[in-house]
């Protein structure tokens, strides 16, 4: 069984982009940057945007939050995002969500022009992907992606079963899977026989934030499993996939935490810094 390791391969990712940095800072003078707006207080919110600020840094980019409190009105942050998109030292904007509830996250979202959107939300971007054309890809199902091909780089024709049809998750790792010609079906709280459907499988994503949903007698020997989910247990914190049971089985499985997590800041990285080499051409 192979554990992959998503704190290795993200660091891995990392010193790749540290390179890219530093060559693109050769070649225009210039290093790309991300700027994270957070609005409020909410904890997890903090130290993931914290996360993100030192890995930026750490591998060379110019970094920036702007921090608002939960009061502030939408037409501000409106504002400051148009701002952000004139700027040529930004080549990447980020809204931490979830946003307090007076503010739209649509029109949040549609306000970052689509060539500075690293989180890859903005409707073009959504459409690029569907499309097959080149595209911000959201960053967990980009990690997870990067995951899969570690292990198995040839996927034309495997049947993929991707759980959760999330904007965030599920939806655009169904993209990523069917243009490497995949057979992809996309399961959700209304599938009638979930274990049916994740048994035919040689690739499963489990993005549906229920701690062990995913037994190890729904997946198949030799399967690949990409488990994005973490739940906050008794037990700690535990993905959707009943790890022990599930590692006897597969031929390859991430674990939580150490798995998708790790990966979903460096794809972030990678992000900006595509999204700065888009801006130069
Ligand atoms: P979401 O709540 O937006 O979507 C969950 C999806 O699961 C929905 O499409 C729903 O239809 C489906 N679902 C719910 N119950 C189901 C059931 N019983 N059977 C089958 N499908 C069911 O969640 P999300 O934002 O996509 O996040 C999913 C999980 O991933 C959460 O645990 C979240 O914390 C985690 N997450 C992890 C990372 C990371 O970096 N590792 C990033 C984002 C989210």
């Amino acid at each position: 069984m192979i554990l992959i390791d998503g704190k290795k391969e993200a660091a891995n990712l990392r010193e790749e982009l540290r390179k890219e940095v530093s060559s693109l800072k050769t070649k225009y003078n210039k290093v790309p940057g991300l700027t994270v707006i957070l609005i409020g207080d909410l904890t997890p919110s903090q130290i993931y945007v914290r996360n993100k600020e030192k890995s930026a840094k750490e591998v060379g980019l110019k970094s920036e939050v702007i921090k608002y409190p939960d009061s502030v009105e939408e037409i501000t942050i409106l504002k400051k995002i148009y701002e952000l998109n004139k700027d040529d030292t930004v080549s990447g904007i980020l809204v931490q969500l979830p946003l307090p509830k007076h503010i739209n996250k649509k029109k949040v979202i549609e306000a970052i022009i689509p060539e500075k959107d690293v989180d890859g939300f903005h409707p073009m971007n959504v459409g690029n992907l569907s499309s097959g054309y080149k595209s911000s890809v959201p960053c967990t199902p980009l990690g997870c992606y990067l995951l899969i091909k570690k292990v198995e780089p040839n996927l034309s024709g495997k049947k993929a079963v991707v759980i959760g049809r999330s904007n965030l998750n599920g939806k655009p790792m169904t993209q990523l899977l069917l243009k490497e010609n995949c057979t992809v079906t996309i399961t959700h709280s209304k599938t009638k026989d979930l274990k049916g459907e994740c048994l035919k499988g040689d690739i499963v994503v489990a993005a549906v934030g229920i701690p062990e949903l995913v037994r190890g007698d729904w997946i198949k020997k030799d399967s690949i499993v990409i488990d994005v989910g973490i739940n906050k247990t008794e037990k700690g914190i535990v993905g959707d996939v009943a790890f022990d049971e599930v590692s006897k089985i597969a031929k390859a499985i991430t674990p939580v935490p150490g798995g998708v997590g790790p990966m979903t800041i460096a794809c972030l990285l990678k992000n900006t810094i595509e999204c700065f080499k888009r801006l130069q051409s």
